[in-house]
C-alpha cells in the first residue's frame, strides 16, 4: 500500500478553472475513472476522473477552488495489487470529461440487436465507423461493467423494444431537429422523439418566433406613432387580438410545418410521445395523452438506440410562493395575448421579460418591471443597457431594481404583489408575467437509468464533443448548459450529430452572441467590459455614437452606439456591444470578426456600404486605429 497525490490533468486551453462540485470525500473508495471533481469552463462542464484505485485519505480542493494543470486534487492510498498512477508518487488524472464508468455500451443489447429475436420493424443496419459504442462492442470509454442483474434486465427489455434505431434524438427543438437532420444527411438512421404536436420546440412554438412576430407588431405601432412628430399622423391603432393571434399562429405553423417536410425528405422518423430512459440503450415512450397519435398505438412503446442525443430543452422557472391564478402567467401565457392587459407587472428584467414588456406596452398596458439584481439585462455591460433603460423609464410605470417579490395575493380587483427593496409599496395588477429564467429538463428524463449524470440544477454536463459521461449519449441545447439560446443549441446539435457519425467535430465557438429584441435592441458578443475587468484582462475600447450616423438619424433615432473591445496587445477584436435599431442583425459582423481573429484594421479597412448602420462597426474600428474622419477624436497615442 502506498499514498500518492492525484493532480489536475492538462486542461488544454484552460487554466484557473472553477471546481463546481467535489464528488468524493475522505474514506471513499474509488476505482480508476471514478469522477473526483467537476470543473466548469465557459465552454463545458467536465469531470476529472481518478487515475488510480484506492481510498481517498484527504481532499486538497473544495467547491469553489480554481485549479490549473498540476493542481493537487486529493491524496489516495492505493490498494494492494490495484492499478496505480504511472509515476507512483503522483498521478495526473486524464482530461476526460466523458470517462466515468457507466453501464453503457456493454455487449448484451448489441447481441440482441444483431440477433433475430427483436420484434422490430426497423432493422438496425451496421452503424457508421466512429468512436461511440456500437452494439456488440465495449465502449472505448467504458472502464467497468455494470452490475449483472441490471444488465440482464436491461438486455431483455432492449431485445423486445418496439422500435430500433442507430440514432435517437430526444426533443425536436432547434437543437434536436438540427441534430436529427444533420445526422440523417451523414447517413445515420434517425428517430426523432417529440411530445408536442408540432416540431420546433420552445423556439418555434412558444419562444423566439412568436415573440418576434409580436415584437414586429409592437414596432409597427411605435414607428407609426413616432412619425407624428415628423408630419405623418395615423389614427389610433385598432387592435384586433384575434387576428393578431391568428397571424402569429400562422407564422409558427408555416415554420413548424416546414420542419415536418424536412424530416420526411430526409427519412427522419418522427415518433410522438414523452420519452424517459429505461436503460443505457433504451427509451420508454409514453403517449402524451389518451388521444395522442404519439406512440402510434396510444400505448407505451420503447425504442432501442445505439446512440442518443438528448435535446429535451428547458421550461419557464416558477416562483413557488405565487398563487395559482390565471392572471399570473409565464412567457407562454403572455404569447397567448390575454385580453385587456391593463396593468401588468413583469417579474424579471432579463431578455424575455423586457421583450414581452415591450410588446404589451405597445398594446396599451401600463408596465412595471421588478428585477432582483441592480441592473436590467444582467450579464450585459451597463452602458449598453442605459439607452434602453432611459427609454422605458420614460414610458413604463415603475422599474424596480434590487427588489424582490416576496408574496402575492389573488384578489377580485387584481393580483396584489408585495416587494422588498428600496421602494416597498405594493402593486395591484391585472396580469403578472413571471420571467425569472428557465429550468433545464434534465431531471424529468430518468437519466440515471441510462447512467447519465444530471447536475443539481438539472443540466446534463458534456464535453466539447457534446458527449455526456456516457459516451454514446450526447446532450445539446438548453439542457446542456448556458447560454440558453437557440443558436447555441443548433450549433451543438450539428457537433453531436457529426460526432455520432464518426467525425472529429468539437464545439469550439469563440463567441456566442446574445440579443434583446427590445426597443432599442441590445446585442453583445464575446468578452464584456465588466468580465474583462473582473478577470483582469487588458482590453481597449472604442465606441461610435449613432448620433453621428446618418442612417440612424434618418430612422428617427439617435440614442444607439457601437462599442468594440480589442485585445490591448494584439488589437484583435475580443468583444462587442451594440445598442440601437437592428443591433441584433449588426452583431453578426462582430461575431464573425471575433471568430476570424480580425483586428481593428481588418474591420476598419473593410468597405461598408453607405449609409448603413453597419458602418458604425467600421467607424468604431477606425476610431481605435486613429483613422476615423466622421468624428473628431483627440489623439490618444
Ligand atoms: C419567450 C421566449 C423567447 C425566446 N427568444 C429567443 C430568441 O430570440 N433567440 C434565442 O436564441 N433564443 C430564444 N429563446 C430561447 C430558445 O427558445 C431556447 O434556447 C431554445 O428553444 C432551446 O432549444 P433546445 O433545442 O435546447 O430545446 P427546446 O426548444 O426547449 O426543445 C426541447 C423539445 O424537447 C421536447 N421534450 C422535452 N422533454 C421531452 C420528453 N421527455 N419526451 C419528448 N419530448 C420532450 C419539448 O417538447 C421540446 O419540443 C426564447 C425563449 C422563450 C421562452
Amino acid at each position: 500500500m502506498s499514498e500518492l497525490t492525484l493532480s489536475c490533468p492538462d486542461l488544454g486551453d484552460f487554466k484557473d478553472v472553477a471546481v463546481i462540485e467535489v464528488l468524493v470525500k475522505p474514506g471513499d473508495r474509488v476505482a480508476i475513472d471514478t469522477p473526483l471533481i467537476t470543473l466548469e469552463t465557459d465552454k463545458a462542464t467536465m469531470d476529472v476522473p481518478s487515475t488510480a484505485a484506492g481510498e481517498i485519505t484527504a481532499l486538497l480542493v473544495q467547491k469553489g477552488s480554481r485549479i490549473s494543470k498540476g493542481s493537487p486534487l486529493a491524496r489516495l492510498r492505493t490498494e494492494e495489487g490495484a492499478a496505480s498512477s504511472p509515476s507512483g508518487a503522483s498521478a495526473t488524472a486524464t482530461a476526460a470529461p466523458a470517462t466515468a464508468a457507466v453501464p453503457a455500451g456493454a455487449a448484451a443489447p448489441g447481441a440482441a440487436a444483431a440477433g433475430s429475436t427483436a420484434p422490430s420493424a426497423d432493422a438496425v443496419s451496421a452503424g457508421p465507423a466512429g468512436p461511440a459504442a456500437r452494439p456488440g462492442e465495449a465502449s472505448p470509454a467504458t472502464a467497468s461493467s455494470p452490475p449483472v442483474a441490471v444488465r440482464a434486465e436491461t438486455s431483455a427489455a432492449e431485445a423486445s423494444a418496439t422500435h430500433r434505431t442507430q440514432l435517437l434524438v430526444l426533443g425536436a427543438g432547434p437543437g434536436g431537429y438540427t441534430a436529427a437532420f444533420r445526422a440523417a444527411d451523414l447517413g445515420l438512421q434517425v428517430v426523432l422523439v417529440e411530445r408536442w404536436e408540432q416540431l420546433g420546440g420552445v423556439c418555434l412554438n412558444v419562444g423566439c418566433i412568436p415573440s418576434k412576430a409580436l415584437l414586429h407588431a409592437a414596432k409597427v405601432i411605435e414607428d407609426a406613432h413616432a412619425m407624428r412628430e415628423h408630419g405623418i399622423v395615423f389614427g389610433e391603432p385598432q387592435l384586433n387580438f384575434d387576428r393578431l393571434r391568428t397571424w402569429k399562429a400562422g407564422v409558427v405553423k408555416r415554420l413548424t410545418g416546414g420542419l415536418s417536410t424536412l424530416a420526411r425528405q430526409r427519412g427522419v422518423r418522427v415518433l410522438r410521445g414523452t420519452g424517459t430512459f429505461a436503460g443505457p440503450h433504451l427509451l420508454q415512450l409514453l403517449p402524451q395523452n389518451e388521444s395522442s397519435a404519439g406512440s402510434e398505438s396510444g400505448k407505451a412503446e420503447s425504442i432501442y438506440f445505439e446512440q442518443c442525443i438528448v435535446a429535451a430543452g428547458s421550461e419557464a422557472a416558477r416562483l413557488p410562493f405565487l398563487p395559482a391564478d390565471p392572471r399570473i402567467i409565464d412567457s407562454t401565457g403572455a404569447l397567448e395575448l390575454p385580453p385587456a392587459p391593463g396593468r401588468m407587472l413583469v417579474i424579471g428584467g432579463g431578455i424575455i421579460g423586457l421583450e414581452m414588456a415591450c410588446v404589451y406596452e405597445a398594446l396599451g398596458a401600463r408596465i412595471d418591471v421588478v428585477e432582483l439584481t441592480g441592473q436590467l439585462l444582467p450579464g450585459c455591460d451597463p452602458d449598453l443597457v442605459r439607452p434602453l433603460e432611459k427609454r422605458i423609464r420614460a414610458r413604463y410605470g415603475r422599474i424596480l431594481l434590487d427588489t424582490r417579490v416576496t408574496a402575492a395575493e389573488a384578489t377580485r380587483e387584481g393580483v396584489r404583489v408585495h416587494f422588498q427593496g428600496k421602494e416597498v409599496s405594493d402593486g395591484l395588477y391585472d396580469y403578472v408575467l413571471v420571467a425569472v429564467g428557465r429550468t433545464p429538463n434534465g431531471r424529468r428524463l430518468e437519466a440515471e437509468r441510462a447512467g447519465v449524470r444530471v447536475d443539481e440544477r438539472g443540466f446534463i454536463p458534456t464535453d466539447r464533443q457534446m458527449r455526456t459521461n456516457v459516451p454514446h449519449i450526447f446532450a445539446i441545447g438548453d439542457i446542456a448548459g448556458q447560454p440558453m439560446l437557440a443558436h447555441k443549441a443548433t450549433h451543438e446539435g450539428k457537433v453531436a450529430a457529426e460526432v455520432a457519425a464518426g467525425q472529429k467535430s468539437h464545439f469550439d465557438a469563440r463567441a456566442i452572441p446574445a440579443v434583446a429584441y427590445t426597443d432599442p435592441e441590445v446585442a453583445w458578443v464575446g468578452l464584456t467590459e465588466s468580465a474583462a475587468r473582473a478577470q483582469g484582462i487588458a482590453v481597449e475600447r472604442s465606441s461610435f455614437p449613432w448620433a453621428a450616423s446618418g442612417r440612424s438619424l434618418s430612422l428617427g433615432r439617435d440614442e444607439g452606439f457601437t462599442k468594440l473591445l480589442f485585445d490591448a496587445s494584439t488589437h484583435r477584436l475580443v468583444g462587442a456591444g451594440i445598442v440601437g435599431t437592428n443591433a441584433g442583425e449588426l452583431i453578426a459582423e462582430a461575431t464573425l470578426a471575433i471568430e476570424m481573429g480580425a483586428d481593428a484594421a481588418d474591420i476598419g479597412l473593410t468597405v461598408h456600404a453607405h449609409p448603413t448602420l453597419s458602418e458604425t462597426v467600421a467607424f468604431a474600428a477606425e476610431g481605435y486605429e486613429g483613422t476615423l474622419t466622421d468624428l473628431y477624436l483627440p489623439k490618444k497615442r
